[in-house]
């Protein structure tokens, strides 16, 4: 852990809060960490540092000084290369003297024109719209703000770049594409485009614009005042809004169990609703998807008119065989290990949490991060399938098509990753805490 990260005190009455950032105003506060529900005071934090829960070891805020310009410049650079992505060619290929040059999206067309529909937008969506909704969200919400002002439906926007943020896969398309290119040198000539230098940098700008916003550029932190108990959000009787972090009083919820924040009319629940069942719910329909994903074949390489349909096994067995065992090792990691890492993980965190054990809570807590930031990794076949059936279209000799099992594991990593955003991890602090 940096020297620039502060660990704060749980206690909220040790010492004055000090302002959290110097360019925004009113930053004396208290605030719930989202992992664990526990009551923090904001403290001073060195610039370019980060506050961590002093229970659970969450991120709680950053301190960027001069964040809402950053931040600005970061998603307006981003847009920009997200046009150059779209508007030059992407990569080249060049075999026995024939030049064919593929653009962005050249994958997700030819998906489609396979009878692959379904496939096709999943990739379309988590590589080209979420990542575009996200940036123009942002710009939406925070380019009024930098001028002193809020555009109607600022919150609802907000909102809906928190929703997509998880579904932006950018990353996960960078490594398929350097697969993809690697898998591809000994067919043909791969010449990276304009539009491949711009998407490395749209990676690198997408990641550094989310690393450097804070929900405190939009909303003031809930004033110290309301929170005069300390512990959990939970037992000062608090609900932590979900959007803009205002602490509620309990007392505020209806009857029906359902409220709506004062400052930004989200819906305010004390946990996530139905949590437990939900991500039953949604483990088992992943292992149930698990099954046809394996034993169908993902994708059908024809090379000189030879060449059969292939599982997810065989397609690594393959590229190890060929004497790829690098790819291959990652094809096996991100398609095999990670989904069913992602499950027994869950499966453990849920079990815990209803046998009410006190077991290593900090540790569980890491384990959910760790299985939520894992999870997009399994799309790497998806979007390698996507990148090869776009690209090598250069004649007869090689056809790579995409077959039904591919649409099976693109459900399972669906599945699971709507699986670790319905579980709540405060449940691992709430029923631990009470049997210590
Ligand atoms: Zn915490
Ligand atoms: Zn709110």
């Amino acid at each position: 852990m940096g020297s620039n990260e502060q660990r704060i005190e749980h206690d909220l009455f040790s010492g004055a809060a000090l302002s959290m950032t110097d360019s925004s105003p009113g930053m004396d506060g208290v605030l719930a960490c989202h992992d664990c529900d526990l009551l923090h005071h904001i403290k001073h934090v060195p610039a370019g540092g980060k506050a961590l829960c002093s229970r659970c070891g969450s991120l709680l805020y950053r301190h960027h000084p001069d964040g809402l310009t950053r931040v600005l410049a970061l998603n307006l650079a981003a847009l920009i290369c997200i046009v150059l992505v779209n508007v030059f060619p992407f990569l080249s290929m060049e075999i026995a003297g024939r030049v064919e040059e593929t653009v962005f999206i050249s994958g997700m067309l030819s998906l489609y024109q396979l009878g692959m529909g379904e496939l096709a937008l999943l990739v379309l969506l988590t590589s080209l719209l979420f990542p575009l909704l996200g940036i123009l969200g942002m710009l939406y919400v925070l380019l009024p703000v930098r001028f002193g002002f809020r555009l109607p439906g600022l919150v609802p926007v907000y909102r809906l770049v928190r929703i997509v943020t998880p579904w932006c896969m950018l990353d996960v398309l960078m490594l398929s594409v350097l697969l993809a290119a690697v898998k591809l040198l000994d067919l043909a000539h791969v010449v990276p485009g304009i539009a491949l230098y711009a998407f490395i940098a749209l990676v690198v700008l997408e990641a550094a614009a989310y690393a450097s916003f804070d929900r405190a550029l939009l909303w003031p932190p809930t004033p110290p005042d309301c929170a005069d108990k300390g512990g959990t959000a939970a037992d000062a009787e608090l609900i932590s809004c979900h959007t803009c972090a205002l602490l509620v009083p309990a007392s505020t919820l209806s009857r029906t169990g359902r409220a709506h924040c004062p400052r930004c009319n989200t819906p305010l629940h004390q946990r996530k609703l139905n949590s437990l069942n939900r991500t039953w719910a949604l483990i088992i329909s992943a292992l149930l998807l698990l099954i046809p994903a394996n034993v169908y074949p993902v994708m059908t390489v024809i090379r000189f008119g030879q060449g059969e349909p292939s599982t997810i096994a065989a397609g690594i067995e393959h590229l190890i065989e060929e004497g790829m065992w690098p790819l291959g090792m990652i094809v096996f990691v991100a398609s095999i290990i990670v989904p069913f890492m992602k499950l027994a993980a869950l499966s453990l965190l849920q079990i815990s949490v209803q046998k009410r054990s006190g077991w290593r809570m900090r540790d569980r807590t890491v384990l959910y991060r760790l299985t939520e930031l894992v999870g997009s990794w399994s799309m790497v076949d998806i979007f390698l399938i996507a990148l090869l059936t776009g690209l090598v279209k250069l004649d007869a000799l090689t056809t790579i098509t995409p077959d039904i099992g591919a649409l099976f594991f693109a459900g399972v990593v669906v599945t699971t990753i709507f699986a670790a955003n319905s579980f709540d991890p405060r449940l691992i602090w709430d029923h631990g805490e009470r049997r210590q």
